[in-house]
């Protein structure tokens, strides 16, 4: 693709580039926020945003939160929102299974890798599930466990597991692992809520949701669907909610290989990059995936003076 423009100061460049589109569609961390620190001028630009008219969604690949538990985030740091401008991938990947997968009746539960996000939003959706933060699976394996599952009993592998969705797990175990490959391997669908290898904290990085599905895929030599981005399936899900003209929205993100090719995978009309987060200006400028356009910060879109 061409090189982005580098918009940052470039008052007339600004304008034009925001009269472009209508709705913006932000990932979080690495652009509103770092972490609990919220960048300066977060708040007042997505007040001019908003002033101007345009619509704004925060759609974000974390899965350990809810949209309820976002919106409280988002208002600690001073940024007004409503549980229905928030995509999340726990509520992406709980959507799909309650109203695009047809599970049969008596393969309706789902076995959850993940936190307590995952479960709010199944729950919000009526899924009944399993796994996910109960302490019963928080322990080693046992030798009569193996036995067990070798055998199918019903004790330990529930027959009514239709669906493995895994999430970041910070209680990711052995045992775990094993019940999720044996119930793919039992027919059950394999989704992840997203596959980011990495996730960004303290300045450095920590192992994300796609490190928890790796060691399955490892086993089933299958990989699963993921519902977060760069997912069309996320981009899907809300086009279906709020029923806008990609033409004329803009996704801005700070990782070139999730939220840029998000964008450019679901034909948006723009897609622009800030460098508060992950990939640099030469990802930006040179890498595989480019944004049409790019800033040092998101509160450089003040310089347009809307
Ligand atoms: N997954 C987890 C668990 C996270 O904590 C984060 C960032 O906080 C992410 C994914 C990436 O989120 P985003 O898509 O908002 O950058
Ligand atoms: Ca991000």
């Amino acid at each position: 693709s061409d090189v982005p423009l580098y918009l940052s100061g470039d008052k007339a460049g600004l304008r034009e580039f925001l009269g472009k589109f209508d709705v913006f569609l932000f990932d979080c961390d690495g652009v509103l926020w770092s972490g609990d620190h919220c960048f300066p001028g977060t708040v007042e630009t997505l007040e001019l945003l908003r002033n101007n008219g345009k619509q704004v969604v925060f759609v974000t690949n974390n899965s350990t939160k809810s949209r309820a538990d976002y919106c409280k985030k988002l208002e600690g740091l001073g940024i007004p929102s409503t549980v229905e401008e928030v995509f999340s991938s726990s509520y992406s990947s709980s959507i799909y299974i309650s109203r695009i997968l047809q599970l049969p009746a008596n393969k309706r539960k789902v076995y959850v890798i993940g936190e307590t996000g995952i479960e709010q939003e199944l729950r919000s959706e009526n899924v009944p599930f399993i796994g996910g933060t109960d302490p019963a699976y928080r322990r080693d394996v046992k030798p009569e466990d193996y036995k067990l599952i070798a055998a199918g009993d019903e004790s330990i592998l529930d027959p009514e597991v239709g669906v493995v969705l895994v999430g970041l797990d910070f209680h990711l175990n052995y045992l775990k692992l094993a019940l999720a490959y044996h119930y793919v391997k039992r027919g059950a669908v394999f989704l992840a809520t997203n596959i980011d290898s990495t996730l960004p904290n303290s300045g450095t990085l920590f192992p994300g949701a796609g490190s928890m599905s790796a060691p399955l895929i490892m086993m089933l030599g299958q990989e699963p669907t993921a519902l977060g981005k760069p997912a069309q399936a996320m981009m899907d899900a809300i086009e279906g909610k709020f029923k806008f003209d990609r033409s004329r929205a803009c996704m801005v993100g700070d990782r070139a290989n999730t939220d840029i090719r998000f964008g450019r995978e679901g034909k948006l009309g723009g897609t622009l990059g800030v460098l508060t987060g992950v990939s640099s200006k030469e990802d930006f400028e040179s890498g595989p995936v480019r944004p049409h356009a790019y800033l040092d910060k998101l509160s450089d879109l003040l310089g347009s003076d809307l």
